[in-house]
């Protein structure tokens, strides 16, 4: 066998048959989804070995390379694409943005320059206004696209940490924090952990919490309370989607209240901004539209690969003060529009708006309202088949896609999600609300149909007949 050299690693016919195999190895993981077994079957050490411990010394054709990946990981993977899973907040992928995607990595592009790579730049402008327009925002507003909606609370908060203190006469961005005026930063006390961890490295503290309702959904009374009669530079964080209930914030009056006391308003929308995309759940945003700066993800309920998160901004400049560079070495833009590195967290980074553009492109609004239709019919679909099962029921009012089921007991529950997920035919997450154990899904894929929630449903029944048993 002749050695492979240096070369022959990157010739090519090398890459053509790499990607020809990666390819076979795509379709294959794609069309057999529906019939898979969800968790994954082999753990990190044991797929460790099959990959092989030891750094290799000499170089390896690629599309051995891929077929040693293809072989050693497949069984490590979990079927999260599968119509029956609903664990945590994951989509699956819609097949355009997920073929825009490899052609994202085979163009390989650095998105971040406006005036040098035009053909992502101009399909990435066009889906953030879509975006917009979509989810009932400000076509005005400037979009980034980031790593997820982790990224995204931290651009919109950083935006707003920009602005609140100018308006109180301090240029954080140039003086820091240390010495400026103190920021109030207030959300409700179901916000998720993502906003916390922006906040922290803003150097925004911990949040003040305003006390939530019974479905999660901060209470704008005690909001008003906390902002009567203070002022200063104030930031508040409003959540479109619990994780738990899916329930959205009473948006209109908490902006309402918030913009009177001078606040800068936040929503984290990373699954619930898309109820906006159609005329069955908008009214679930109402109020919102009227915020500073939105949150959200294109890789939950979009079905778009990941990693791909959307902050969108209405005040352009406090976003650009806050993510720009102005670096001397950058070609200066000639236009009056930002260079997308000026309004997320990177600099180099891949055009992983492209795929968001496919995906809209391929639905059309009609098509995206029909997935949020499609999600929320499911999600309504399997809360009445639980509450039908004897010993379970759900915790919330199921107003988007989230459903929390809980058994009789804490301890129940817990078994009921193990015993689910043994069976690996359907997935939910284990989770804990309001002080008691639940089982949580999260109808997030474009594939779960009235046939999968019937077929999940029938493997909670199992679940359920057997806690106890084990
Ligand atoms: C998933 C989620 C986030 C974090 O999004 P990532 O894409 O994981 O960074 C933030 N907020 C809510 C409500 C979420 O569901």
């Amino acid at each position: 066998m002749t050695q492979t050299s240096f070369d022959d690693t990157r010739s090519a016919p090398a890459a053509a048959e790499a990607l020809d195999r990666a390819h076979a190895a795509a379709v294959d993981w794609l069309t057999r989804m529906p019939e898979r077994g969800i968790p994954a079957t082999t753990g990190v050490a044991e797929t460790q070995s099959r990959l092989g411990l030891e750094l290799p010394t000499d170089p390896e054709p690629p599309g051995d390379v891929i077929d040693a990946l293809i072989r050693a990981v497949e069984p490590g993977l979990m079927a999260s694409q599968s119509p029956r899973f609903f664990g945590w907040v994951m989509g699956g992928t819609l097949p355009a943005s997920l073929a825009a995607d490899w052609l994202v990595s085979a163009w390989d592009q650095n998105a971040g320059m406006r005036e040098v790579t035009t053909g992502v730049v101009a399909a990435e402008d066009l889906a953030g206004r879509w975006l917009c327009e979509l989810l009932g925002l400000d076509p005005a507003c400037d979009v980034g696209f980031t790593t997820g909606a982790t990224m995204a609370n931290l651009t919109g908060l950083a935006a707003a940490r920009t602005r609140v203190l100018r308006d109180a006469g301090w240029d954080a961005d140039e003086r820091g924090l240390a010495g400026g005026p103190p920021i109030r930063f207030l959300a409700g006390a179901e916000r998720h952990g993502s906003v916390d961890l922006a906040a922290r490295l803003l150097g925004l503290g911990a949040a003040e919490l305003i006390d939530a309702d019974d479905q999660g959904r901060i209470r704008p009374d005690l909001l008003a309370e906390a902002l009567a009669g203070r002022s200063g530079p104030t930031i508040l964080a409003l959540q479109a989607g619990n994780v738990h209930s899916g329930a959205f914030d009473p948006f209109a009056e908490c902006v309402a209240v918030a913009h009177d006391a001078g606040a800068w308003v936040h929503v984290d929308g990373a699954f619930g901004l898309w109820a906006g995309a159609s005329p069955r759940s908008r009214h679930l945003m109402r109020g919102a539209e009227d915020a500073d700066s939105w949150a959200t993800d294109a890789h939950k309920t979009l079905n778009v690969p990941y990693d791909c998160g959307v902050a969108i901004v209405r005040d352009r400049v406090s976003l650009r003060q806050a993510m720009g560079t102005h670096a001397s070495y950058l070609t200066a833009t000639t236009t009056a529009d930002a260079d997308p590195h000026e309004r997320v967290p990177e600099m180099s980074r891949r055009a992983r708006g492209v795929p968001v553009w496919a995906a809209l492109r391929s639905l059309g609004t009609s098509g995206v309202a029909a997935l949020m239709d499609r999600l929320t019919r499911s999600a309504q679909l399997l809360a009445d088949g639980v509450t039908a099962v004897p010993g379970l029921q759900v915790l919330n009012d199921v107003v988007f896609t989230q459903v929390c089921v809980a058994a009789s007991t804490d301890e129940a529950t817990r078994a009921l999600g193990e015993l689910l997920r043994a069976d690996g035919v359907a997935f939910a997450s284990s989770s804990e609300w309001h002080g008691r154990a639940v089982l949580r899904f999260s109808v997030s894929n474009a594939g779960t149909d009235d046939e999968a929630v019937a077929e999940s449903l029938a493997a909670l029944r199992r679940a359920a007949e057997r806690i106890g048993e084990q």
